[in-house]
């Protein structure tokens, strides 16, 4: 399954096996002059079936959404055997339950999708990237809704990292520059595209003075090239590298929250790690445009490894009890699989549970579709 079945640029969809990698598809979108919009780290491993099974979300959700929202139309292969070919390139189709969204984020548990036709978009003819330090969380939100406000809508990734995410960044990767003199509790990369050429650079600035006179950003730069633009993502991108090559052990939580939540999250989080393991170092960053944020927590500088796994055991559930505090989710893009499974059952509504089992026992009664995953 690792065919691009076609592209059609009148239609602005891309239609691919399941088998085929991200960045195959990006790819196929690219030559015929369009944009698929999916971009996430593991874009050149991971493939359509996957993605669409894990509803991956990745940096450009802000503008064009998560792959939910990206997809027209499925092929699957249902657990009885028979095939549902649902792969209509319609935007409009009201007739009844839209069944593709139940395979979408049903980590293989109801089928196997085979194929699927994807949305495309015109490619943008300008980009402007910028890095920003911010004052506070606060700052950061306000710093978004006037990026939205004055670029029309036109970022399309509204990245935040917390003052330890850069530092780590920089202490692992020695070859990166510091991104802005300026050491603040935040940064903010934003990434703004349009499809017109030539009006976007001087949007951003303008939005920026404001941001300066606002006191909502306090330095920043603009990349004057792709390649300057690449070196400031290199430092979001390397984020998760740069934890992996701490000597402690990282605990995990992947979680979203209301924008306007992002501030109190973050401040009652870092609070309540504090409270349970001082000095653990919180490594905060992620796709606040979308209320993401990937709250890892690092153990004190020179931690023991043994004491400090016992104590990290306990924070992912602090975290996540925050999280429900905030009325926000325990997994916002990474899925349940095994390790939340439990947790899962205790979070949602027994009215939720009820439904998705219902579903689950609908179409695949005897359990086959990667049993003890999700549910
Ligand atoms: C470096 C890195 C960066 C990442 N960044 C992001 C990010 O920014 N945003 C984000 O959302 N995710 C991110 N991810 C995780 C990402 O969600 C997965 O890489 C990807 O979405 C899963 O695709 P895969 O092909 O690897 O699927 P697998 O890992 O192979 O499978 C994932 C799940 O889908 C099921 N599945 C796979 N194929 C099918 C199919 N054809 N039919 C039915 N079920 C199927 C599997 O059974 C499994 O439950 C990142 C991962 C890495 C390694």
């Amino acid at each position: 399954m690792r065919r691009i079945r076609a592209v059609s640029p009148e239609d602005f969809t891309l239609t691919a096996e399941a088998g085929v990698t991200l960045a195959e598809a990006r790819g196929a979108a690219e030559e015929a002059g369009r944009l698929l919009p999916l971009s996430i780290g593991s874009e050149g491993t991971c493939n359509i079936g996957g993605v669409l099974s894990t509803n991956a979300g990745g940096v450009n959700v802000i503008r064009y959404g998560n792959a939910r929202d990206l997809v027209l139309g499925l092929e699957a292969v249902l657990p009885d055997g028979r095939i549902w070919h649902g792969l209509n390139s319609l935007r409009k189709n009201n007739t009844g339950y839209d069944l593709k969204h139940l395979f979408v984020g049903a980590e293989g548990t109801l089928g196997i999708v085979t194929a699927a036709v994807l949305k495309l978009f015109p490619r943008p003819a300008e980009r402007v990237t910028t890095l920003l330090a911010v004052p506070s969380a606060q700052a950061a939100v306000s710093l978004l809704s006037l990026a939205q406000e004055r670029s029309g809508g036109g970022a399309t990734s509204f990245e935040l990292m917390n003052a330890a995410t850069v530092d780590l960044v920089l202490e692992h990767f020695p070859d990166l520059p510091r991104p802005v003199e300026t050491r603040a509790p935040f940064y903010a990369l934003i990434e703004f595209s349009s499809g017109m050429k030539g009006t976007l650079r001087g949007v951003v600035e303008s939005l920026l003075e404001t941001a300066f006179e606002d006191e909502i950003v306090t330095d920043g730069t603009i990349a004057e090239s792709e390649a300057q633009a690449e070196g400031l993502w290199t430092i979001r991108h390397n984020a998760t590298e740069a934890m992996k090559n701490d000597p402690t052990y990282c605990v995990k939580c992947d979680v979203s929250v209301p924008i306007r939540h992002v501030p109190g999250f973050l401040k009652d989080a870092d609070a309540a790690v504090e409270r349970e393991a001082p000095g653990a170092r919180v490594i905060a960053f992620g796709h606040m445009g979308d209320g993401n944020i990937h709250y890892d927590i690092l153990g004190p500088e020179g931690a023991e490894d043994a004491a400090w796994r016992q104590k990290a055991s306990r924070l992912e559930r602090i975290v996540h009890d925050v999280v429900a505090e905030h009325e926000g989710s325990i997994s916002a893009e990474h899925g349940i699989g095994q390790l939340k499974r439990e947790e899962l059952t205790e979070r949602k509504s027994a009215v939720e549970m009820d439904m998705m089992r219902a579903i689950k026992a609908a179409l695949d009664p005897q359990g086959l579709m990667n049993p003890g995953k999700l549910l």
